[in-house]
């Protein structure tokens, strides 16, 4: 009972540090902060303590992307890991047992080949009807032996053929969701970085062209402070849909972080990219928000979208870091627009961030 007691008090200080601390932050009381706030206030996971710390020290606060980041490094990877390792167990697990029946058919398979080369001495040896009959049913016997062996080894390795490709399944799912956003289901940030590094590359190689969208909802703290996260966490779900309705065949989409969105269009030069952006900007425009639970109209909300296309010298972090100038000059060009390097507002090295 005094164990119980002490479990449920040690429990309730730490939920009560990380309502605390998400009050204290001004950060939204949703279930993925308090999570993050609860494993803190345990100190059971270090690095998580240690980023955190950091953050504040170097920033005063815990931006929602930072949030975002330390959930996906420091939590929800931890959760996969788990997951990997139990597949991983019942792989092994699976192998035991085959290695286990192989072993028993190759022991089985040894004394065939003895019970054969005795059968032949004894055949050699054997004088009347009667010995020539003992040995072959010895024979018989012992080749039945061995096929019910065999019947039994295939039988277990087609379950286990079963078992291993739904276990690869399962793996391959857990890979799918390390590169899914859950809130939109785009690809994550970790997907994005992968699929633009490998674009890069590739268009580098074939010497194609290849352009990259970036675009951020347009006031949308304001938009989140009237309405409500979830009413909020609503609208990035619209967004992703309207991208993944506006954005087809080989383009790439993906949920950069926070209310940022990226799509890299391979094989596709600047001017066609604008138009690509200018769809999806009008796409957003176009949606007419109605809060889920209660029927009220939300109006509209928009994006500001920056465009660049790859060069001769970019690596993947300058094409990154001229869509994201741009999209700050379509911000600062009045939002609701989109802006590529080509066009008179972006103004390179001059990134003011407009509030
Ligand atoms: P701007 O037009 O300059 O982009 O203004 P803004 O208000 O959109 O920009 P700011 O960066 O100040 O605010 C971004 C806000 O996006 C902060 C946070 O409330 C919201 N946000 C980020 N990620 C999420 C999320 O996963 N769910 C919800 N509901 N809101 C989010
Ligand atoms: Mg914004
Ligand atoms: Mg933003």
């Amino acid at each position: 009972m005094v164990g119980l007691l002490n479990e449920h008090e040690r429990t309730m200080a730490f939920a009560e540090v990380a309502l605390g601390q998400i009050r204290c932050l001004r950060q939204t009381a949703v279930p993925r902060n308090y999570e993050i706030w609860y494993t803190y206030a345990t100190g059971f996971n270090p690095g998580l303590n240690k980023i955190i710390n950091e953050t504040l020290a170097h920033s005063g606060k815990l931006s929602e992307s930072d949030l975002e980041q330390i959930y996906e490094t420091y939590l929800s990877q931890l959760r996969t890991t788990g997951r990997i390792d139990k597949v991983g167990a019942k792989v092994i697990s699976e192998i035991d047992d085959v290695m286990t029946l192989i072993n028993d058919a190759l022991g089985m398979t040894v004394k065939y080949d003895s019970s054969l080369e005795g059968a032949a001495k004894n055949l050699d040896g054997a004088v009347d009807r009667d010995q020539i009959k003992n040995v072959i049913d010895n024979l018989v016997k012992s080749t039945r032996e061995m096929q019910e062996t065999n019947k039994a080894l295939e039988t277990r390795l087609i379950v286990s053929k079963h078992e291993i490709s739904s276990l690869q399944q399962s793996l391959e799912a857990i890979r799918a969701e390390t590169l899914t956003d859950p809130l939109t289901s785009l690809g994550n940030r970790k997907f994005f970085d992968r699929a633009l590094s490998e674009a890069v590359q590739q268009a580098h190689l074939a010497g194609e062209p290849l352009s990259l969208l970036m675009f951020d909802i347009d006031h949308f703290k304001s938009f989140n402070d009237n309405y409500g996260h979830q009413t909020g966490d609503q609208v990035l779900r619209l967004v992703a849909m309207c991208l993944k309705q506006t954005i087809k065949g080989q383009d790439i989409t993906a949920r950069y972080g926070g209310e940022e969105f990226a799509v890299v269009l391979p094989n596709t030069a600047l001017r066609q990219a604008l138009t690509v952006a200018d769809h999806i900007r009008r796409a957003v425009m176009a949606k007419e928000l109605k809060k889920k639970s209660t029927g009220e109209i939300l109006g509209r909300i928009t994006i500001s979208v920056g465009v660049a296309m790859l060069q001769p010298e970019d690596d993947m972090d300058m094409l990154i870091e001229r869509a994201d100038a741009c999209l700050y000059a379509a911000k600062r060009n009045g939002r609701n627009r989109a802006i590529c390097e080509v066009d008179p507002e972006y103004m390179p090295n001059n990134r003011i961030h407009v509030a």
